[in-house]
């Protein structure tokens, strides 16, 4: 058990009220959300986007390299990934993602430090250990990595030796997730992921043993087969680990995007709305009683960690891999279907691993969408993620930061707040607006009363639980 000791109120469930609010909305990991990118490449000069990006005085780097590749399909995965045993895959990507690596390196400064780099996929451990030595001298080759670097790998246990795990330390990587999702067999058998639980106990020792200063675990609620005593197992099991964070999240059913999940209705297999939110709520219950402390949407850390740390000053920050504490880096990704950052631009990689791969045989970055933010967007992404990292609006200091009167400016968007603090969501006063922890649940929905674009993407985005 972890002594709680946050300073903030704890986040309370009021299920009806979640219930009267969860509709469809952003997760933002962005603002504008990726929704709103565009194809029309020309016009977003986004080769300008890196050269304006080396700056006097720029931030630091963050790294994110997609590594696409699995060797079976999970049934609810949402992920771009490729599916394939041919272990040859990796080996031969490596050589087109030294080729991005290289195209992209000789347009930045790469004197900068990098705060952070994150393995995602896919299965980045798919790769056998000799090409991450690779992928980790490449790194090394072109980039310099600060002395407290966050250096983050996604785990699958089926897919891991300690070789892999020696192989990772040795590049620098000292955080992991690891997915486990469920750890009941039934489960486990309708997703078509059969990972029994002393695998997850071995490579959490492995980790350990290795030095892995921060290790967290993936859940996901809502999938086929589960039952509020079914998942309290899984969390039982999960918590023997003694993860420093958890990430619950919710199954997104998304089968015209992801035609695979169609075999959960074909079987009636999904619980229902109301099982899922009994789901939440005992994940919810669980993990706070344990000590865990709920820093927001899908995320839970013990309170010494730098990231419940983060939520208490006032430091957090949100990107495309959730919550973090490296603020103010441009983010470079690399890998098909990447996303990359910087202060006004988005740009996301092809998706289409063969498109990928010419674009980049013809020496062109491989882009296939992206985004410029108007002065306009960048205003209201202050606003937005203030509310989803620091849970309110403090109208004098963002009145300062962004050169306009807030309450006047966004006059009409604080008046639409009136049914959430009717409610009891937020609390609103002339200084500014706090979400009380009624409402840090449903913080996505106060969110969404600042964004712009919802009208025309609402139906393209996940429930908000
Ligand atoms: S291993 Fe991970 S990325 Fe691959 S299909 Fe399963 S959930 Fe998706």
């Amino acid at each position: 058990m972890i002594s709680p000791d946050s300073p903030n109120p704890p986040v309370t469930l009021d299920l009806d009220l979640i219930r009267k609010y969860s509709g469809a909305g952003p997760r933002y990991t962005s603002y504008p959300p990726a929704t709103q990118f565009t194809e029309q490449l020309a016009e977003l000069r986004l080769d300008e986007a890196i050269a304006a990006d080396n700056r006097p005085g720029a931030g630091p780097l963050s790294l994110y390299f997609h590594l696409p590749f699995c060797e079976t399909r999970c049934w609810f995965c949402g992920c771009t990934t490729v599916i394939t045993r041919r272990r040859a895959a990796a080996g031969e990507y490596l050589v087109d993602l030294t080729r991005e690596v290289e195209l992209t390196a000789a347009r930045m400064d790469t004197r900068r430090p990098v705060a952070q780099v994150h393995f995602g996929g896919g299965t980045p451990t798919f790769s056998p250990p000799d090409e991450l030595r690779k992928l980790g001298a490449l790194i090394h080759q072109h980039f310099r990595l600060a002395p407290d670097c966050e250096f983050s790998v996604e785990v699958d246990p089926r897919r891991l030796t300690e070789d892999h795990v020696k192989a990772l330390q040795e590049i620098g990587a000292n955080r992991a997730s690891l997915g486990v999702q469920d750890t009941n067999a039934a489960v486990q058998l309708a997703v078509h992921r059969i990972q029994p639980h002393a695998l997850n106990v071995q490579v959490f020792g492995w980790l350990r043993d290795h030095g892995f200063r921060s290790l967290s675990v993936d859940l996901i609620f809502g999938l086929p087969l589960q039952t509020p005593a079914s998942f309290a197992r899984t969390i039982d099991d999960v918590l023997g680990l003694n993860p420093d964070r958890l990430s619950v999240f919710s199954y997104a059913h998304v089968p015209w995007i992801k035609p695979t999940q169609r075999i959960f209705e074909d079987r009636k297999q999904l619980p229902d709305a109301e099982t899922k939110l009994a789901l939440f709520a005992l994940a919810h219950r669980k993990l706070t009683a344990a000590g865990y402390v709920d820093v927001g949407l899908d995320h839970f850390a013990r309170p010494d960690d730098e990231l419940a740390v983060a939520q208490r000053e006032r430091t957090l920050h949100r990107n495309f891999q959730g919550y973090s504490t490296r603020a103010g880096a441009s983010l470079y990704g690399f890998g098909m279907s990447s996303i990359s950052q910087t202060a006004d631009t988005f740009r996301q990689n092809l998706k289409d691993l063969q498109a990928w791969r010419t674009a980049l045989a013809n020496n062109q970055l491989p882009l296939e969408r992206g985004y410029r933010l108007t002065e306009e967007d960048q205003r209201r992404r202050v606003l937005i993620m203030s509310i989803m990292c620091h849970r309110r609006l403090d109208f004098a200091a963002l009145s300062n930061q962004l050169g306009v009167d807030v309450p006047v400016q966004y006059a009409k968007e604080i008046a639409s707040l009136a049914n959430l603090e009717a409610d009891g969501l937020i609390s609103c006063t002339a200084q500014g607006v706090s979400v009380t922890p009624v409402g840090v649940p449903l913080l996505r929905v106060i969110a969404m009363r600042f964004d712009a674009y919802l009208s025309n993407s609402a139906n393209r985005h996940s429930k908000t639980i």
